[in-house]
């Protein structure tokens, strides 16, 4: 029995089998694998090697992840609704000719998907996990793969910064119970609003930290966007791409792309949430490759557009025009400045719980 199999019963969760789900069950077994190597590789690079978080999937049919601390140590532990649902999003939108046109590999009579509304995206095990019914060629099927991969990477690396960053410590503290739970159909910790969005900010610079500068093997198979890579440089695709399959995630896990009601929100919309992940990932990269980070700032442009166009393929709703520009609003700014802010206020207590390294550099955005 794995460690995460003897912990999970005191979260009142079930332990799935990734054997136990067919065709999928390799997606599940490798997934699972990446992760552990991803967690190991960080409490080697922050000197906490004896540092483990038990990982594994759940029965849960709700589209949630976690990631809890007790005495008996650090969790994550996501639903196999997560990988399910987003492998059949990445496979559908990928169905679309309009979706990142420049690739070829779609027959010519392929039909498009009819629209589903945004739980629809999300709960596939609530219907069974149907296929998409379609022929994706084999670069667009390779590609939903690997896009796939990115959103579970980066679901799993927020997870994993709610426990460094020590966040889950601190609701055990506060509360008596170290939970962060992300899209729980009626989620009623007693945290704040402006808190929870800010801890949520906190992950994602996490994630993006780490994705930013991930080795990642083989990716000379994805062709190049010309115009892409005319505007922003080489392998400017490449990083595009990765981003766009995290701003689709964040997008379909977001109830409301603007403003409206954040006294009540656990997150801040999506595109706010995209400026702060992209800021961090390309802060990451213009460190690593001594280049202005203006010059990779405006890829957020192509980003987020060609994540709302998804979005809106997918749904069958217009592309909302509000949802992109809210990023650069001065509403949007002032709200990311909010949540700032409040991170400064939050970080002396974060700071003694962390697991190791740093906090997220937020400060230098
Ligand atoms: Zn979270």
């Amino acid at each position: 029995m794995s460690d995460f199999e003897e912990m999970i019963g005191e979260w009142g969760d079930r332990y799935f089998d990734p054997k136990g789900l067919g065709g999928w069950s390799p997606m599940l077994e490798a997934a699972l694998e990446r992760f552990k190597s991803l967690s190991a590789k960080r409490s080697a690079q922050c000197a906490a090697p004896e540092h483990k978080v038990a990982i594994g999937w759940t029965e849960d049919k709700d589209f949630n992840a976690f990631a809890g601390t007790t005495e008996a140590g650090d969790l994550i532990a996501i639903a196999v609704n997560v990988p399910v649902s987003l492998s059949l999003l990445f496979r559908r939108v990928l169905l679309f000719k309009e979706f990142l046109p420049f690739l070829e590999g779609l027959p010519y009579d392929q039909v498009e998907p009819a629209p589903l509304p945004p739980e629809g995206l999300l709960f596939s095990l609530d219907h069974g996990p149907s296929h998409v019914a379609g022929d994706h060629g084999p670069l667009r099927g390779r590609l939903a793969n690997f896009m796939t991969q990115i959103a579970l990477d980066y679901v799993f690396m927020h997870e994993l910064g709610h426990i460094w960053n020590g966040h889950t410590s601190l609701m055990k503290e506060r509360y008596g119970l170290g939970i962060v739970e992300e899209i729980e159909r009626d989620n009623n910790l007693p945290v704040s609003a402006i808190d929870r969005q800010t801890i949520e900010m906190d992950a994602d610079c996490f994630a993006a930290r780490h994705m930013s500068t991930a080795e990642l093997l083989e990716r000379e198979w994805l062709p190049a966007n010309p115009a892409w890579e005319a505007e922003f440089g080489e392998n400017s695709t490449y990083t595009i791409i990765r981003n766009i399959a995290i701003y689709l995630a964040l997008r379909c896990f977001n109830e409301a792309a603007s403003l409206v009601d954040m006294g009540s929100r656990f997150y801040p919309p999506v595109a706010v949430r995209q400026f702060y992940v992209a800021g961090t990932w390309f802060a990451a990269m213009s460190k690593d490759k001594e280049k202005e980070f203006s010059e990779f700032g405006r890829m957020i442009v192509p980003i987020i557009q060609a994540g709302e166009e998804a979005f809106s393929f997918l749904t069958g709703k217009p592309v909302d025009a509000a949802g992109a520009k809210l990023a650069y609003s001065r509403e949007g700014i002032d709200y990311g400045n909010t949540l700032l802010r409040n991170w400064a206020r939050l970080r002396p207590q974060l700071d003694p719980l962390k697991r190791g390294g740093t906090l997220a550099p937020i400060q230098s955005l």
